[in-house]
């Protein structure tokens, strides 16, 4: 049964501290969406919700408006508790994405409200990606938050690089702070800092330069019923599976794969590129889905077959993007935006082929992976071994066309992941 319950505010980030949590020695599963926590139409849920040591439940509620976010988790939370969860972790980015609003502020007094909890931490750190805070400050390796890029993010754009002048404006609560030396005393100094009247109610930010400031902190706030923070928190606890935690690979080597690639980020055009001289592939092109958006898809998962038939040992590759100019800088009069036709294509594609007999899918990009999950109808995805930092195989049960089929998933946030693993990935399904 469950004990640790999260809840991520983003897909990618739900299998971020999914695959930390494996490492960490917890049976995990991610959940897509609170619904996913309930039993599935066929009344199985699989990979098992019950057999887990912790559930990680997957919202889109980074930028949702607030009530929305606010309802989502706390019916994640209702959820959580009803499969036995007692410990909750409420998991958001490493470089505090939220806007003046929220939505970390709102959904942190949500659920410490509805878990009748006085307090809570909140810990963006994670030095493994070089997120680290000290003196209250927000630092992306050697830049404060307001002077790296995020600045200039579209939807959540970073001003500021004190954490709790960030979280003020979007909390009912008291914000405090707590510094490095406390943490660097050890666990029960703060403890005891942490249970000072002075802070009731309060969400104090934490300090934490390296991982070692992270398991004190994970140390000092076991009997809390909640923590926050990013995945990197994650990495001072223990559970209770260690090193035997990882989900078992539901395909064997030689079934049928595939790549399907939505992402046009710099790391996975360089994955691209290092895939075209060694996979079988075929490029997307926007501009003739316009044209025959059925025909186009057919023509794809059609390849997709013939290249398994043909070539069984290496698994096809369908990109979009392998340089800048594939992008379409602009959407034609009254046509679909590129970005949208691109993710219901790949969508198509995905289902397409696991009726087909796809067993294992590498999907590259963080919307495009949202896009196949939901076409897949995978409700949860059990955590297995781990393929680059952030990324990892699940296995899961889908049911595209309503027929339940076990497979293996990878699902890589575009900047994830070395140049290699369009290639690589399969080598650790084993
Ligand atoms: P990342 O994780 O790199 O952000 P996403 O899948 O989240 O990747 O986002 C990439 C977006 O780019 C998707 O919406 C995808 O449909 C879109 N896209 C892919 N190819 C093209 C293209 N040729 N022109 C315009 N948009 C594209």
């Amino acid at each position: 049964m469950p004990t640790l319950g999260a809840i991520a505010d983003d897909f990618t980030g739900a299998t971020d501290l999914a695959t930390m949590l494996v490492a960490r020695g917890f049976r995990t599963v991610v959940a897509v969406g609170p619904d996913a926590l309930e039993t599935s139409p066929s009344g199985t849920d699989h990979p098992a919700l019950a057999d887990a040591d912790a559930v990680v439940v997957a919202l889109k509620s980074r930028t949702a408006p607030v009530e929305e976010a606010v309802g989502l988790s706390l019916r994640a939370l209702g959820g959580l508790r009803a499969l036995g969860c007692t410990r909750f972790y409420f998991k958001y980015c490493s470089t505090f994405d939220s806007t003046p609003r929220g939505n970390i502020g709102p959904v942190t007094d949500a659920l410490l409200d509805a878990l009748g909890a006085d307090r809570t931490v909140v810990v963006p750190s994670f030095p493994a990606t070089g997120r680290t805070v000290y003196r209250g400050r927000l630092f992306v390796h050697d830049d404060l938050l307001d002077e790296s890029p995020m600045r200039h993010h579209p939807l959540t754009p970073m001003r500021d690089s004190r954490v709790d002048r960030l979280l003020e404006p979007q909390t009912g609560r008291p914000v405090s702070r707590i510094g490095l030396e406390t943490v660097r005393a050890g666990e029960d100094t703060l403890r005891a800092a942490l249970d000072d009247p002075a802070r009731a109610g309060a969400l104090t930010v934490v300090d934490a330069v390296d991982d070692r400031d992270l398991a004190v902190i994970a140390g000092a706030t076991g009997e809390l019923p909640l923590v926050t923070g990013a995945a990197g928190l994650a990495v001072g606890l223990v559970g209770p599976h260690p090193g035997e935690a990882r989900a078992r690979p539901a395909s064997r080597p030689g079934d049928p794969g595939v790549v399907l690639a939505g992402s046009a980020s710099a790391a996975t055009r360089a994955q691209v590129a290092h895939a075209l001289g060694r996979l079988p592939h075929r490029r997307l092109d926007p501009a003739a889905l316009r044209t025959d958006f059925d025909a186009t898809v057919t023509g794809l998962t059609g390849f997709v077959r013939d290249c398994w038939r043909t070539d069984p040992g290496r698994p096809p590759l369908i990109y979009t993007v392998a340089a800048p100019e594939d992008v379409e800088a602009r959407t034609p009069d009254g046509a679909e935006p590129a970005a949208a036709l691109v993710e219901r294509a790949l969508a198509r594609c995905a289902a397409a082929l696991v009726d087909a007999g796809a067993r294992r899918l590498l999907v590259a990009g963080g919307e495009t992976s949202g896009a196949v999950v939901t076409a897949l109808r995978a409700r949860t995805l059990g955590i297995g071994a781990p393929i680059a930092p952030g990324v990892a195989w699940a296995t899961t049960e889908a049911s595209p066309t309503g027929r339940p089929v076990t497979l293996d998933l990878a699902l890589k946030s575009g900047n994830f992941g070395g140049t290699d693993i369009f290639t690589q990935a399969w080598e650790q399904l084993v």
